[in-house]
Order: C-alpha cells, then sequence, then structure tokens
C-alpha cells in the first residue's frame, strides 16, 4: 500500500475525517480534489464511493472478528454495479433481496454457493430463478415451499433453503427493528415444527437458518446479546432440522456514527462474543459456518453525496443555499428515512473544507417541499453560488434509497473512484 493510503486508513471512523482536506482548502476523493472529479464526473450531483476506504473498513472488520466467521455484504445498502463487483471480491458472501439485485451480484462474479435471497413477497418467478442459480434461499413464509419443491423437480436441481426466524426477542437500540413480535420477516419461532416438517417431506436442501433483528445499532451489548439468543434459538431449532445446519447467518446491525455524540461501533466486545459462539459451534453444530450480514456497516462510510449551490439566499436573517440536488437523491440526508427526529448528517463545503471563515446556514435542495432540508442552521465554511456541498456518511441506502423521480429534476450520477 502507497503512503497516502496509510495515511487516509488511520481515522476511518470519524464522520468526515476518512476524506483529508488539501493545503488549499479542498476535500481529498479517493486520489483527485473535489473539484477536479467533479470535473471529471461532468455532472452535479454525484455520488463518490472510495474504493480504499472500502477495502480498508474489510480488512478491519476481519481482522477484528474471529477468522472463523463468515462476513456478508448486504447489497440493499448500496447495489451500485461496481461498488458490487468490488465487494465481491472482498467479503466471503453476498446477501440479495429481489432478484434484480441477484443478478448484479451474479454479474458482478459473486459465487452463487454463498449468496443469499432474503426478502418477503418473494414473487415465483424470482423463487425459480434463485434455483435456477443454486442460491441459498431464505425462506420467509409457508407459500414459498412448494413453489421451490416444483422448481427443483422440474430443473433437476437442488433448492437450498434456509428458514428466516422471526425470533420471540427484539434487537434493542436498534433504528429500525426488523424481528421480535408480529412482523412481516421471516416465520414466527412457534410455526417452526411445522415448517420444518415440511421442509423435509418436499425434500428441499436444508441448509440452516437466517435471524436478522435490526439495523443501524451502535450498541455492542444489544448486538451481542441478539446473536446470543439468535445462536440459543437456532441450536434448540437444529434438533427440529431435518439434516444438520450448515450456515447460521446470525444477521448484523452494525450501525455507523452519523450525529454529533454519536461514537463508533466497538467491535472488541462483539468479537470476543462471536469467538465463544464460534468455540459452541464446533461442538454444538459442527457442521456450520457462523455468517453476518451487514450493509451500511461496510459502505456507509466510504461515500458522499455532492451537490452544487445554485442559489443563496437570505430569509428574515437565516441564510439559504439552494443546491442541485436533495431529497430526490439522497432521501436519508433529509431525515426522511427511518429518523424520528430529524438531524443532520456531516455536511462540509467540499472546496472549501479548510476554510476559516464560517457562518450558520441552512441547506436545502430545489424541490418545492420543507421536507428538502440537508442542513438545519448549521456552521458550515462560508460558501457561494457554484461551490460543492458535500454530506458525509452517504455510501449507504443513499441513491437506490431516493425518490429520484419526485419533481423531475435530472438524475444524480455514481462514481467509485
Ligand atoms: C437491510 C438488511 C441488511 C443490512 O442492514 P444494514 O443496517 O445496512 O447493515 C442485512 N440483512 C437483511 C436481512 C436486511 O434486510
Amino acid at each position: 500500500m502507497s503512503d497516502a493510503i496509510a495515511v487516509k486508513r488511520a481515522p476511518i471512523h470519524a464522520p468526515m475525517a476518512q476524506f483529508q482536506v488539501e493545503a488549499s482548502g479542498e476535500l481529498r476523493v479517493g486520489d483527485q480534489n473535489l473539484s477536479v472529479l467533479a470535473e471529471r464526473v461532468g455532472q452535479t450531483p454525484f455520488f463518490a464511493y472510495d474504493r480504499e476506504l472500502l477495502r480498508a473498513r474489510v480488512a478491519q472488520l476481519r481482522e477484528a472478528l474471529p477468522a472463523q466467521v463468515k462476513l456478508h455484504f448486504a447489497m440493499k445498502a448500496n447495489p451500485m454495479p461496481a461498488v458490487v463487483g468490488l465487494m465481491a471480491g472482498l467479503v466471503d458472501g453476498i446477501d440479495v433481496a429481489s432478484a434484480g439485485e441477484l443478478k448484479v451480484a451474479l454479474d458482478a462474479g459473486a459465487d452463487p454457493a454463498e449468496i443469499s435471497f432474503a426478502g418477503p413477497g418473494k414473487r415465483d418467478i424470482e423463487l425459480r430463478q434463485a434455483v435456477a442459480a443454486g442460491v441459498l434461499i431464505n425462506v420467509e413464509s409457508a407459500r414459498e415451499l412448494p413453489v421451490l419443491a416444483e422448481a427443483s423437480a422440474r430443473l433437476g436441481l437442488p433448492a437450498r433453503v434456509a428458514i428466516r426466524v422471526n425470533p420471540d426477542f427484539e434487537l434493542k437500540g436498534s433504528g429500525m427493528k426488523m424481528g421480535g413480535g408480529p412482523k412481516q420477516f421471516g416465520i414466527d419461532t412457534e410455526q417452526m415444527p411445522e415448517l420444518l416438517a415440511e421442509v423435509g417431506r418436499l425434500g428441499l436442501a436444508f441448509e440452516g437458518f437466517h435471524l436478522f433483528a435490526g439495523s443501524q445499532n451502535l450498541r455492542p451489548e444489544s448486538i451481542c446479546e441478539a446473536q446470543q439468543k439468535s445462536y440459543e434459538l437456532a441450536l434448540r431449532l437444529a434438533a427440529l432440522a431435518p439434516s444438520p445446519v450448515k450456515f447460521l447467518n446470525l444477521g448484523g446491525g452494525f450501525g455507523i456514527p452519523y450525529f454529533p455524540g454519536e461514537q463508533p461501533l466497538d467491535l472488541a466486545p462483539i468479537s470476543a462474543n462471536l469467538q465463544a459462539l464460534v468455540a459452541r459451534a464446533a461442538t454444538e453444530l459442527p457442521e456450520a459456518s457462523l455468517v453476518i450480514e451487514l450493509g451500511r456497516y461496510l459502505v456507509g462510510e466510504a461515500g458522499i453525496y455532492v451537490t452544487k449551490i445554485v442559489d443563496r439566499k437570505t430569509s428574515r436573517g437565516q441564510v439559504y443555499l439552494v443546491t442541485d440536488g436533495g431529497l430526490n437523491h439522497h432521501l436519508a440526508a433529509s431525515g426522511n428515512f427511518g429518523q424520528v427526529i430529524r438531524k443532520n448528517y456531516p455536511v462540509t463545503i467540499g472546496n472549501k473544507a479548510g476554510s476559516v471563515e464560517r457562518e450558520s446556514v441552512s441547506v436545502v435542495g430545489p424541490l418545492c417541499t420543507p421536507l428538502d432540508l440537508l442542513a438545519d442552521r448549521m456552521d458550515l465554511p462560508a460558501a457561494e453560488i457554484g461551490d460543492l456541498v458535500v454530506v458525509f456518511q452517504s455510501g449507504a441506502y443513499g441513491r437506490s434509497a431516493s425518490p429520484e423521480g419526485f419533481l423531475g429534476h435530472p438524475a444524480s450520477v455514481e462514481v467509485l473512484v
């Protein structure tokens, strides 16, 4: 690795700090300053994802976690084909949530043996595509079973299945809860005896269990507790399974810091907990690989959103910087994608990031709605029309999670640098 990369790696966690600022005040992205990159891209708004930061994050995680734990990338966090292609070469497997994502993962060269397909409401055609592709299907409804059995018989290929369990506990402190209580995800623990018997009767290739309790969690003790309970539950269910467990997907939920006061996740307790589970699995589930699946933790901090200031106006003392993109490209940064109370993402003026002259401004997008807010009364480098607003922590749930068609402005583009 070159020196430049080594320098960039060190402060990977702190929002903004993973991107260097040049003496000129320009933010450095990849090996260019932001203004040159913007010329190269040829338009604003755009998202830029940094390869070296993506590589560094996976390397850092591998170093922290037990070697036996398999690392999967949940590609819905960032489905850009070039990103998926890069990640496929770095992680052990890709988790897809639709046949569309499955195509991107297969095109990227991901090994079908290590692709898993989860999601409620899988259409019959998607289930058949997954059997034909030879990927692992995380079954979320009893309805999926006969469709899989039919496809398997017709194609002469095993339908590889894991059962997504809706556990009888929740992930505490999660931004989004995706398990426990009544849920559309997975199948309730209570229904497992009957369901597992049906998997056996239909002769499906049973491979294991999938549990996913929730997302965006910054509390290691909650993640450890969820992993512990998920393991215990899977162990109980393994006794009812038609064949030994080969995959035990314990979910993920690792969060990243977005807002003032939030601290990066401490991996040490999670690693120790996983180490203990690996040791138990060696005797209790000897054929099983433990898997964790992460989306935002892998890609979120490696990406920025860049939008140009097209107007600057003052209303009753409040300065507004109006940009050429907003919630139509980056719904999450506007606070309308799962936030309970709106808070500002980390933002700067990318071509003046090092400027000492600062002022309190609101950054708004071009849409005719007060929801289109990227920064609410933030202290930022003083900026003019033509300057580039940068939103950090934008590598996950950005472009693909935003209502691009809303108001008919031009689309954003994505680059991997
Ligand atoms: C969305 C999702 C993930 C990824 O969640 P992150 O919070 O981005 O890590 C992982 N697994 C499943 C089943 C998901 O639906």
